[in-house]
């Protein structure tokens, strides 16, 4: 284990400092890094490029190609792109701030207040994908969510003492740095290894000749948006929980839970949960993909336009 933590060097990468790892998956490990000519931080994934099939090697260039074209807040933006004889180095925006998901195991769960924060910058990610860019991310998840800064609570510094205006915030506890900038930060989504597009962008249709598409085809790319949200619905319900909608340590059980839509707001933990969240959740972990509710009705939903009430400074 301690032997991992050296930080390897790499043919072709030496525009950029690697400083520490953030990251890694079954093919790649993420690196803090700095670029040397402009001291600007990021992220480096660094992709194996010889334990890939040419099949893979295709995807992380779609992936690629696919990141490119997009540039929205909520979306970790790829600086740039580097493939050599054996890797593959996407340059990204980095977030410090870590995985949403070691967020949730940190605080246990999340206020409602900080729930809306988290989730309503992804919907809005989404959104974009979705409905500019016919993207489907297909891989929404804790992990692939990220925080651009790392919020108070993870400093080793002491906190600064409150403002004197502030003081009305008493009470608030943990949950108050989530909201007005400052604490918790921006959510960011990541890795489109799975991500796809389903729709030319120029005519707004589904790819390839429409005329001489196929109903199932047609159909799947239509059907294929709404795994996001129901994917969105686990996360926000993972959020203000702290567990997951579905679970089961046998993963047949799993899949049949899964498969019926086989969930509950289990009591006493979703007790003080307001009803405007769970009547969100119920339209999004909706077995039927044409009923389950689209991003544009995410966004439109009474629990998300509920903002919380800012403190003002102006006495
Ligand atoms: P994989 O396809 O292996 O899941 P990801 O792109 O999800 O690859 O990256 C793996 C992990 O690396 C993420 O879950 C996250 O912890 C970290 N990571 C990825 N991109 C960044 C980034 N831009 N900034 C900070 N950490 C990142
Ligand atoms: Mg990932």
């Amino acid at each position: 284990r301690e032997a991992k933590k050296r930080i390897p060097t790499y043919a072709g990468l030496e525009r950029y400092k690697l400083l520490s790892k953030m990251g890694d998956g079954a093919f790649s490990d993420v690196y803090k890094a700095v670029d040397v000519n402009t001291l600007q931080k990021v992220a480096v994934k660094v992709v194996r490029k010889y334990e890939l099939s040419p099949v893979q090697r295709a995807s992380i260039v779609k992936e690629v190609q696919i990141m490119r074209n997009l540039k929205h807040t909520s979306i970790v933006q790829l600086l740039g792109f580097i493939d050599t004889k054996e890797h593959y180095f996407l340059i990204l925006e980095l977030c410090e701030g870590g995985e949403l998901f070691h967020r949730v195991v940190h605080l246990t769960y999340f206020s409602e207040e900080l729930s809306r924060h988290c989730i309503v910058q992804v919907a809005k990610g989404i959104h974009y994908l979705h409905e500019e860019k016919g993207i489907v991310h297909r891989d929404i998840k804790p992990e692939n969510l990220l925080f651009d800064k790392i919020s108070f609570r993870d400093r080793t510094v002491p906190l600064p003492p409150p403002h004197p205006d502030d003081e009305d915030k008493e009470d608030e506890g943990e949950f108050i740095e989530g909201v007005g900038g400052g604490g918790i930060g921006k959510v960011k989504i990541a890795d489109f290894g799975l991500s796809k597009v389903i729709w030319d962008k120029q005519t707004a249709t589904p790819c390839g000749t429409v005329g001489y598409t196929a109903p199932e085809i047609v159909r799947d790319e239509r059907y294929s948006k709404s795994v996001d949200m129901w994917a969105l619905g686990c996360v926000l319900y993972t959020l203000l929980c702290g567990f997951p909608p579905f679970y089961d340590e046998s993963i047949q059980v799993l899949t049949q839970k899964v498969a019926r839509g086989e969930f509950e707001f289990l009591s006493p933990w979703w007790d003080d949960i307001s009803s405007d969240a769970k009547d969100l959740i119920s339209h999004l972990l909706t077995v039927d993909p044409e009923e389950r509710y689209t991003i544009v009705q995410f966004l439109d939903h009474p629990w998300i336009k509920n903002e919380p009430v800012k403190i003002s400074r102006a006495k």
